[in-house]
């Protein structure tokens, strides 16, 4: 059986979310536009997700706005900034999704913002004092950091965060979507305008997400068209999606306590065994540090493989999915371990958990790669 540990590029979707999304693709497939019943029932079904996310989150329903994931979430985040609130600056990290860094690419490269990184030391840990004298010297600014990084797992810390860019007057936008569904967000208690997630990192479906957005921060559409979304996301609604989506949340959060601990516990596993079963291996980032990384994440840097065609794809022959970082950029050197400067010249792997994965399938992984550098060394 084929062993999937990158839980961090997708999760497998729940069999409870499936049932719940059906019968809004068989029977429930009124457009929630329409002025009839099924149209209705189609609206009802949508704003009662709305209700229940914002619920979850501890926002208003009107501070939620569907997306096609997080992506999307994203670039309307900034977009926003730059457009309703004539934002000039922008100050986020050199960790960032691309879905964040190409959107402050683009709008640099075109003379609309400036993008100023914070600095940050060898394991990738942000220097919040230089993030301070960045917002002292940059007025109007956006700050837009991730609350975990999807390739080392490093967290930040959102919460002062927020009180920094409060302080300054700043907006603020982050990253959720390695976290929502895994950790507990107040959005009352934090200081944040803008909030991306994605429901299939929590075992919901592909396609879908939504952005937070506070109450009296503006928004600028991306997507034009339909009135949908409150003229804020046009196009007919992913009525499925976004029940999957609501689902998915419902259930991560009602068993969040219980499913940190087990895929702790999965990767305290992994790196004892790893200590112990191969000469040499380090962890990348905070990846190793438990208060400091996600629970889901362990980045691996192990020994080179001379003369073997990557670890990765040993890995795969052998039935273990595993990812070299993110899946977005699969191929090309991670501009996270490179911003690190972790030694690219070794096997930089990334391990990430579910609360699927068991012991078993971790020992059997460890099986393949005391083979694997078993066999280098003969
Ligand atoms: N941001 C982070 C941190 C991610 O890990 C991902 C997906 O890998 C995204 C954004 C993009 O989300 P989506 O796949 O829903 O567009």
């Amino acid at each position: 059986m084929r062993i999937y540990l990158d839980n961090a590029a997708t999760t497998p979707l729940d069999q409870e979310v499936f049932n719940a999304m059906t019968p809004y693709l068989l029977h429930h497939f009124g457009n929630p536009s329409s002025q009839h019943e099924q149209g209705r029932e189609a609206r009802q079904a949508i704003e009662a997700c709305r209700a229940t996310i914002a619920g979850l989150i501890n926002a208003l329903p009107e501070e939620i706005i569907f997306t096609s994931g997080g992506t999307e979430a994203d670039n309307t985040a900034i977009m926003s900034a730059v457009h309703a609130h004539q934002v000039q600056h922008v100050i986020t990290t050199r960790f960032e999704h691309h879905a964040v860094l190409h959107t402050l690419k683009s709008l640099e490269s075109k003379g609309v913002i400036t993008v100023k990184f914070i600095s940050y030391n060898s394991q990738g840990e942000l220097n919040l004092d230089h993030l301070e004298s960045l917002l002292q010297q940059h007025r109007n600014s956006l700050v837009s950091v991730m609350h975990a990084n999807n390739e080392i797992g490093n967290l930040n810390d959102i919460e002062y965060i927020g009180e920094l860019c409060h302080k300054h007057g700043a907006l603020f936008h982050t990253d959720t979507v390695q976290t929502i569904g895994h950790y507990q967000h107040d959005l009352q208690k934090l200081k944040i305008h803008f909030l991306a997630a994605s429901a299939h990192k929590f075992h919901g479906p592909k396609g879908v997400g939504f952005l937070y957005c506070r109450k009296g921060t503006r928004l600028s559409q991306l997507i034009h068209g339909g009135g949908q979304e409150g003229s804020l996301r046009a196009g007919t609604e992913n009525i499925h999606g976004i029940v999957g989506l609501t689902k998915a949340l419902q259930l991560a959060y009602a068993h969040l306590d219980e499913h940190q601990q087990y895929i702790q516990e999965l990767k305290y596993h992994l790196i004892d065994r790893l200590v112990d079963a191969i000469p040499d291996v380090k962890f990348n980032g905070n990846s190793a540090e438990s208060v400091k990384s996600l629970y889901t994440v362990l980045n691996v840097s192990f020994p080179a493989l001379y003369g073997v065609r990557g670890l990765l794809r040993c890995l795969d022959q052998e039935q273990v999915s595993v990812s070299g970082g993110s899946a977005c950029s699969s191929g090309s050197v991670s501009h996270v371990l490179s911003a690190l400067n972790a030694d690219i010249t070794r096997e930089n792997i990334r391990f990430s958990f579910s609360k699927l994965n068991t012991k078993a399938e971790i020992d059997q992984v460890i099986d393949v790669l005391t083979h694997i550098y078993t066999l280098v060394a003969a």
